[in-house]
């Protein structure tokens, strides 16, 4: 079944969708967002200042906690990004959030993109054109790889401990590093506590699912840890990356599906948040380039060894190590 024609499709529905589908709204462009699941309920999300501002802009109403840290003043903690984000996308009346809506297919020419959207578990499969998509498909983007589009490594694969704790804690953000140079962190969040720990290669990341190694361990990189029972526990292995191109022709990436970063700092949503703001800039004035060349640099500058908001490689260099 063919559809009235709209300036943008989005494909996906999490933060980075939703996000879209708000900037495009708040600026008066229509869309049709597809997502294949249900509608979703996300963990507790740090926000950076930068995110917090254009959430306000975009009028979402933000219920959020002011979160302490000494390194990054002006932190919250959203409870459940993606249903804020959610609700303000359906207000917008030229806009659609469509749950159980899978793309199975697109093509473009220089005309727009001609978008294929399966409903549900049915064979149905609905045609919507539209001027643009974005493609917010999230880690491991169909769309990305369809699109043959690659991605830039950071140097270096990184370990990772997530582990959360129903111990009370006060509502902050403590980084530290060890005398390694490898950082450790606390994040406070209203569903409990969560602590987010990096590793050397070396290190047995299993044994850290028990209190006393994971508390020695922080102890060690320079946080004070009284931890008695461990939640979800999940040990995982990533590099940071980003695309080499933000745009294939009328489709451009946002959020997961145009970059991975590391959770020390909780700065993936605000990335998502500031890819979206800045799409929906570039398609509002034509200048496609923009976006790439904006976003691309401001994620190499969170990423890069070098990059100029490489919070990591800050706190290295005051420490000295
Ligand atoms: C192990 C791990 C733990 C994390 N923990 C946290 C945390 O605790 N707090 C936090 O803030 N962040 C966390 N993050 C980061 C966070 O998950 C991401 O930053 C955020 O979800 C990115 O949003 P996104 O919209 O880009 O991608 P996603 O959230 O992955 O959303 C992509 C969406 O696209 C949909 N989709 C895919 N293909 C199609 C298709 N063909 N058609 C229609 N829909 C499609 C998917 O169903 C999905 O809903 C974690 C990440 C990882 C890897």
């Amino acid at each position: 079944m063919s559809e009235a024609r709209k300036r943008v499709v989005i494909v996906g529905g999490g933060p980075a969708g939703l996000a879209c589908a708000c900037a495009l709204g708040a600026a008066g462009i229509s869309f049709l967002l597809v997502e294949r699941d249900a509608p979703r309920n996300d963990p507790p999300t740090i926000l950076h200042p930068d995110g917090v501002a254009l959430l306000h802009a975009w009028g979402c109403d933000l219920p959020s906690l002011e979160l302490q840290a000494e390194e990054v003043s002006g932190l919250r903690v959203c409870a459940d990004l993606a249903a804020v984000l959610r609700a303000r996308a359906e207000q917008f009346p030229e806009g659609e959030v469509r749950h159980h809506a899978e793309n199975v297919r697109l093509q473009q020419d220089e005309h727009g993109v001609t978008v294929d959207v399966r409903r549900g578990a049915a064979m149905d499969v609905d045609v919507v054109e539209a001027d643009f998509a974005i493609a917010c498909d999230g880690t491991h983007s169909l769309l990305r790889r369809r699109l043959k589009v690659p991605l830039d490594e950071v140097p270096g694969e990184q370990v990772w401990v997530v582990a959360d704790t129903p111990d009370a804690m006060p509502p902050a953000l403590e980084v530290r590093l060890g005398r390694d140079g490898l950082p450790a962190a606390r994040h406070a969040l209203p569903d409990g506590t969560r602590w987010i720990v990096a590793l050397g290669d070396d290190d047995d990341g299993q044994a850290l699912d028990q209190s006393e190694p994971l508390r020695a361990l922080l102890t060690e990189r320079g946080i004070a840890a009284e931890i008695s029972t461990i939640g979800r526990f999940r040990y995982f292995s990533m590099t940071e990356r980003l695309l080499r191109r933000w745009r294939e022709g009328r489709v451009l990436f946002a959020g997961d599906a145009a970059h991975a970063t590391s959770p020390l700092w909780g700065l993936s949503p605000t990335l998502a948040l500031l890819d979206a703001a800045a799409a929906s800039e570039a398609i509002q004035s034509g200048i496609l380039e923009a976006y790439e060349a904006a976003r691309r640099q401001s994620v190499l500058d969170v990423i890069a060894p070098d990059g100029a908001n490489n919070l990591t490689a800050k706190l290295r260099a005051k420490a000295g190590v």
